[in-house]
């Protein structure tokens, strides 16, 4: 037997999002998946805000994002597409969104984290009982206090605190700052937009870190937290505990820790000694011990190298099937509804489903004054449609019985 050691990452997430007590929506977009991790906190009038972070998360989503330059690609194309329906949709003139990540990357043939950040939402470390921001905030103020013109304390009454000088959409092209991490063992990551951050001090947060409570148990602490202070914002937090294992790969596979009934997906040595290339065979074998939804998130992120070490990747979310089976289910349909006084294709379930929320799925240049007094109605709570193209018939019908102009006459 090949006695190879083999590291195996380990993840586990959860997140909460809140509106706060003041703002009428929610405006963040959160997304966690397999090693993807984003928070986005959208600005802009009407409901401009919402749909640039939704665009903003989703374009991310669907890009190539296996290592550092494809993920710095997919937030360059975010910021593109959030800026070119700006400019195309009146309503929607002006919007951006903050857009920061934590994503496993495949550097060389290690699994490194990167973190890339645009705007004034952070991500925070909690190692040994100490918290630190590893991002840097894209605001006016946090430039202040860089140049020692201003303190911690002014920056947080200062009245022009919430404006930022960088985010994504606003411009063609937008400078990214990015960071390379090696996973390391305990290591608690949190990502959170700046409601969270305006209404807690960071030795609250880490307070809550440290309690050692579970992901979700956490950031539903935190959220509420921020709530009772105020909740002047929406608040947003997302939690990855990271652990780091060192497995003997003569070992017979697997005969401790999670059950197969919590959605454990892992690697046998023999797996992890298919040859590199064949990853087809790799995932052919994890089919399996797992259904075809997990296998194909699977052979989509985890890489087999053979090199001085054999490195697995195997990212967990604790009562994993529940969770993606649920996120599954969310994300599986399509409705109609309105986004910023337009009609708008969503992917999703209507009102979303735990943090899943819907996301934009296409954009119509109907508006709501145009549309028939029942159809309005029908769509202020979202039409639940069988499939993308149910939905795009559904749109065009939409457009044959509109009773104004486009120019809303
Ligand atoms: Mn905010």
């Amino acid at each position: 037997m090949n006695s190879t050691p083999m590291r195996r990452l380990r993840l586990t997430w959860g997140g909460a999002t809140d509106q706060g007590r003041i703002r009428a929506n929610n405006q963040d977009a959160m997304y966690a998946d397999s090693g993807l991790f984003v928070v986005a906190d959208g600005m802009g009038g009407h409901q401009g805000g919402e749909v640039a972070a939704n665009l903003a998360v989703r374009t991310l989503t669907n890009a190539e994002r296996s290592d550092r330059e494809q993920l710095r690609e997919a937030v360059a194309e975010a910021n593109r597409v959030v800026h070119q329906t700006a400019l195309e949709e009146a309503e929607l003139h002006g919007m951006g969104t903050t857009l920061t990540t934590l994503a496993v990357s495949q550097e060389a043939n290690t699994h490194q984290f990167v973190i890339l950040n645009v705007g004034d939402s952070r991500v925070y470390r909690h190692r040994d009982g100490q918290l630190e921001q590893l991002t840097e905030d894209h605001s006016y103020v946090a430039e202040l206090v860089r140049r020692g013109e201003l303190d911690d304390d002014a920056a947080q009454a200062h009245p022009y605190r919430n404006m930022l000088t960088r985010a994504i959409g606003v411009h063609a092209e937008v400078e990214i700052d990015e960071w390379l991490l090696e996973p390391v063992s305990g290591d608690r990551f949190m990502l959170c937009s700046d409601g969270l951050t305006n209404e807690l001090a960071d030795l609250e947060i880490a307070e809550q870190l440290r309690f050692d409570k579970d992901p979700s148990t956490t950031a539903k602490a935190l959220v509420g937290l921020a709530n009772e202070r105020g909740g002047r914002d929406n608040s947003t937090v997302l939690i990855v505990d990271v652990q780091v294992e060192v497995i003997d790969p003569d070992e017979p596979p697997l005969s401790s820790g999670t059950s197969e009934s919590q959605g454990r997906i892992s690697s046998s040595p023999d797996e992890a000694n298919t040859p590199i290339g064949d990853s087809e065979n790799f995932s052919n074998q994890l089919e399996q011990k797992s259904n075809t939804k997990k296998r194909s998130w699977l052979s989509d992120r985890v890489h087999v190298k053979l090199g001085a070490v054999i490195i697995s990747l195997v990212l967990l979310f604790s009562s994993a099937a529940m969770v993606t089976a649920i996120g599954l289910y969310a994300r599986s349909s399509y409705h109609v509804g309105i986004v910023a006084n337009h009609v708008v294709i969503q992917k999703g379930r209507i009102g979303g489903l735990l943090w899943f929320e819907p996301t934009l799925e296409h954009w119509t240049d109907i508006q709501t004054v145009q549309l028939a007094e029942q159809d309005r109605q029908r769509l202020a709570n979202g039409e639940q449609m069988l499939d993308l193209d149910n939905a795009k018939t559904f749109v065009a019908n939409l457009r044959s019985r509109l009773v104004k102009g486009v120019d809303g006459s």
